[in-house]
């Protein structure tokens, strides 16, 4: 995963396996489940990333998505706004319906089925980012909020004076924040650097489903609805099912990109791609696409790719 500094949420890498799983094999309910989840989470990201881009919060210190260790225990914050004399942690909520909350306890109306009290989530993420910041020896207050970005979103019998951000009082806020905004100095850029170079790189696959190499359906997905793409012209293909028409050599390499996301150990080589793609192009068209944009090592048995660096 990248170490680069999180100035926007990126799909979190988990996604884009299931992305590229969900219309090559079948996945259980639970699984489907799980990818609907990580789907809404990241939309709710982006659509508080989104927001800040409107308003005089753009320019300011902002990191997505850190992965952080404390005292051995790993935490994940959403999104941390860095002010000068203040850190205000967001933890991003993308529900969506009505929720209940009673004696300490949250639940979905409909269902009736208990949730994770997500204030007790936010509680214990400001506790350990107080000790990280503590042992960096850094003096920051910290305000933590749990965002509600959704706006079909209801909480009865919410809480009063909790630490939290209704959709309707969303906007206030956020011109509350953009008051309070200053320049970014160098020392908020250093402890931003420092963040960035603690971000834990995830261990995802034991979350992700079981899946093999040969069990896949193979071929070139179409971006809009994923069904698999045929040749069209020789510069491009086109999508049956959507009619939408995607650039040939764009496809390949986002084909390309899949295939190393889902099999990082496997060797990325003509013959691997062209069968990858569903044998729907020939092997000289891959190669010229890997050639071009890969860097070839050569051996006299075994050639193959590698992304350049
Ligand atoms: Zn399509």
């Amino acid at each position: 995963m990248s170490t680069k500094p999180h100035r926007k949420p990126l799909p979190p890498k988990e996604l884009a396996i299931f992305q590229s799983l969900l219309p090559r094999m079948e996945l259980s309910p639970q699984e489907k489940q799980h990818y609907e989840n990580l789907k809404k989470g990241y939309e709710g990201e982006l659509a508080f990333y989104s927001l800040l881009q409107q308003t005089g919060l753009k320019d300011q210190l902002i990191l997505y998505d850190l992965l952080l260790q404390a005292n051995q225990t790993e935490f994940q914050i959403d999104s941390l706004l860095m002010q000068r004399k203040k850190i205000f942690m967001f933890e991003i909520k993308n529900y969506e319906g009505d929720f209940y909350f009673q004696q300490d306890q949250w639940y979905v109306a409909t269902t009736r089925k208990e949730i994770r009290n997500p204030l007790l989530q936010l509680k214990r993420s400001e506790f350990l980012l107080r000790q990280l910041l503590q042992n960096w020896g850094h003096d920051v207050s910290i305000e933590s909020y749990i965002i509600f970005i959704n706006p079909e979103f209801t909480l009865y019998h919410a809480p009063l004076n909790q630490p939290m951000i209704f959709p309707t009082q969303l906007k206030r806020f956020i011109e509350k924040l953009t008051t309070s905004t200053t320049a970014v100095t160098q020392k908020q850029i250093k402890m931003a650097e420092q963040f960035v170079k603690n971000h834990q790189d995830q261990s995802i696959f034991e979350r992700l489903p079981q899946y093999k190499h040969e069990q896949l359906t193979k071929g070139i997905l179409c971006s809009t609805c994923t069904s698999l793409l045929t040749p069209f012209t020789y510069k491009k293909l086109r999508c049956e099912k959507c009619g939408c028409e995607e650039d040939l050599e764009a496809a390949v390499m986002q084909s390309l990109e899949e295939f190393h996301l889902l099999f990082p150990d496997r060797k990325i080589t003509t013959n691997a791609i062209h069968e990858w793609c569903g044998f729907i192009l020939s092997k000289k068209t891959i190669r010229r696409i890997l050639t071009k944009h890969l860097t070839l090592v050569k051996r006299a048995k075994a050639s193959h790719f590698l992304y350049k660096q």
